[in-house]
């Protein structure tokens, strides 16, 4: 398909003085502390000076939440071809069949680096546990404190990086634009409470910011997941592709009051069955793989189920499995519904489907290269060609581990060849013609909530030409007082963030006009074998 074109309204989100900023120079500037960012600063030659900024505290990331694992063969009956060949199908004719089978092949070395790191992976008999979940042949999920596998694998990196002399962890910085000089990357402007401003020159720079899900209503991600990365490489010129493939995860806690947690894979795994509010386990009617379908199904199940039966949610029942299994593999879990009063092994689960993973962002090549030179990019900011039209569960942690190292070792190569240059260079900067300098006549909070509502109404798990439209007028409507603005804080930055990147992601879902993996068009109900191609999107 032809590349979409689009102008972001400014290239900077801020303007800005360089005799009146500080400048700090460093060989690799590394956005983003997830596990893309720390694998990749881990994979930085130690004699270069790394910066790892990372907009909240250390400890905020999508991976500090994942819960089911990662997947890698380990298990003797399973082969990589069984692992890319699930990838594969899960994909729905998009995956790069060269990165799913770069990516699988290194999954056990990745994983056995995590344990090297000091990670304590669940044991089984004394092997390493491997658990199976949605759309994969074999068991071949490693997990780690039952149900709190992000929370382990975080806390060994984060410790390992904080031992490394050569990498400065810098938290509560929060990344505004990168700085662009004659069409390459030389940094970033970071904002940090106490210093304001700073130009960070780097030689190479990686970006490894995450996720979207912040802009729909519904959603598995924390705060932090507000696509900044995406919104900054493509006013820096980047490619982006695939933006109209947001998963969402069909299996969300809904209990009002409660913030919304995920129900992992791993409990329909274990042999948890979905049921309606009349009690009828209903995945039979929509694939025979059961609750065991890929995600996109379970999710288009459960909401078509939901309209049937006009209630508001579906059940998740594990009532009838072991007790014993229930508390050690799923004590997260088991924990946050007892503080709404709910016994899982008596109960059912509540839940409805919810944003989770951005498949969309940065094109990347098999190193991590963006397509602007010095800019290279891991992780879920990525399109990297893994996932296709659908991500197979607890691939995701993995591909930040592949690419995350990748780039770390093609920006070290990169920077390793580099003189010092303590130079600022020239940055071409044109202030939009009508800049506000007042945000606080602003209700952020009220932006956002509408900005969130309407993604889930029109852009979410169902969509058609009609509402796709009607999302592209009411965001276009708000960019326009909102994007001239200038902001002082992150909230404001976040949402002109989320404007352009709503955009993007409408255009995408209305020039793809069939339904493949998880980008559903109600009015294009089948798949079209000619539009097995990505569609990316260009600035310029
Ligand atoms: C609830 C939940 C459960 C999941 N379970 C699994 C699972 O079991 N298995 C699996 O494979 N995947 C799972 N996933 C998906 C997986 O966690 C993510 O895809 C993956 O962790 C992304 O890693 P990342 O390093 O790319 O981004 P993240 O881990 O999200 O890290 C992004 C980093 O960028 C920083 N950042 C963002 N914007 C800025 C900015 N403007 N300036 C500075 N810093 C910025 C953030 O603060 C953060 O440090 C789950 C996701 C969720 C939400």
């Amino acid at each position: 398909m032809p590349p979409l074109h689009v102008s972001p309204k400014r290239r900077y989100l801020v303007r800005f003085d360089p005799k009146r900023i500080p400048h700090l120079f460093t060989d690799v500037l590394i956005i983003g502390a997830g596990i893309a960012g720390l694998r990749a600063a881990l994979a930085v030659d130690r004699k270069l000076q790394v910066v790892v900024a990372t907009k909240g505290q250390l400890s905020q990331s999508n991976s500090a939440y994942a819960q089911g694992g990662i997947a890698g063969v380990f298990d003797p009956l399973d082969r990589t071809a069984y692992h890319a060949a699930d990838t594969i199908a899960a994909g729905k004719g998009m995956c790069d069949a060269e990165v799913v089978e770069m990516v699988v092949r290194e999954a056990p070395e990745r994983i056995r680096e995590l344990i090297g790191f000091g990670t304590v992976f669940d044991q089984s008999d004394g092997e390493i546990a491997l658990t199976q979940e949605g759309g994969h042949s074999h068991r071949r999920v490693v997990h780690a404190l039952g149900d709190a596998t992000g929370k382990e694998v975080m806390r060994a990196l984060i410790e390992r990086t904080r031992h490394e002399t050569s990498i400065d962890l810098w938290d509560n910085t929060f990344t505004i634009d990168l700085l662009t000089h004659e069409g390459e990357c030389r940094g970033a402007l970071v904002w940090n409470p106490h210093h304001g401003k700073t130009f960070v020159w780097a030689k190479q720079t990686i970006l490894a910011t995450g996720g979207a899900g912040r802009l729909y209503r519904e959603t598995t991600n924390p705060d932090i997941a507000t696509a900044d990365g995406q919104a900054m490489a493509f006013r820096a010129g980047a490619e982006v592709r695939d933006m109209e493939f947001m998963q969402f995860h069909p299996t969300v806690l809904y209990i009002a009051g409660s913030s919304r947690h995920l129900i992992s894979e791993a409990v329909r795994g274990e042999g948890g069955i979905l049921r309606d509010s009349h009690g009828v386990r209903f995945m039979g009617d929509y694939d025979p793989a059961l609750e065991l379908a890929p995600r996109d199904v379970v999710s288009r199940a459960i909401t078509r189920q939901m309209a049937l039966t006009h209630h508001h949610c579906v059940y998740l029942d594990v009532t009838h499995l072991d007790k014993r299994l229930i508390a050690e593999r799923f004590p997260h879990i088991s924990k946050v519904c007892v503080e709404f009063g709910l016994d899982i092994t008596r109960d059912l689960i509540p839940v409805r489907p919810g944003a989770h993973y951005m498949i969309g962002g940065a094109t990347i090549d098999h190193d991590g290269r963006t397509t602007v030179p010095r800019l290279w990019a891991a992780g879920e900011v990525t399109s990297s060609g893994l996932h296709g039209a659908n991500r197979l569960a607890s691939n995701s942690l993995l591909e930040g581990l592949v690419f995350g190292i990748r780039a770390g070792q093609g920006a070290s190569e990169a920077a390793r060849g580099e003189a010092d240059q303590f130079t600022a260079l020239p940055l071409h900067f044109e202030p939009p013609p009508m800049v506000h300098d007042r945000d606080e006549q602003l209700n952020l909070e009220d932006l956002l909530n509408s900005l969130n509502s309407e993604m889930w109404r029109n852009v979410g798990i169902e969509r058609s030409a009609e509402g796709l439209e009607a999302a592209l007028a009411q965001v276009e409507f708000w960019d326009r007082y909102v994007g001239p603005r200038e902001f002082s804080q992150p909230k404001g930055w976040e949402l002109q963030n989320m404007l352009l990147v709503a955009q993007l992601m409408i255009r995408a879902a209305m020039a793809r006009t069939e339904t493949r993996g998880v980008h559903t068009r109600t009015d294009f109900p089948e798949t079209d074998p000619q539009q097995a191609r990505h569609i990316c999107i260009r600035s310029n």
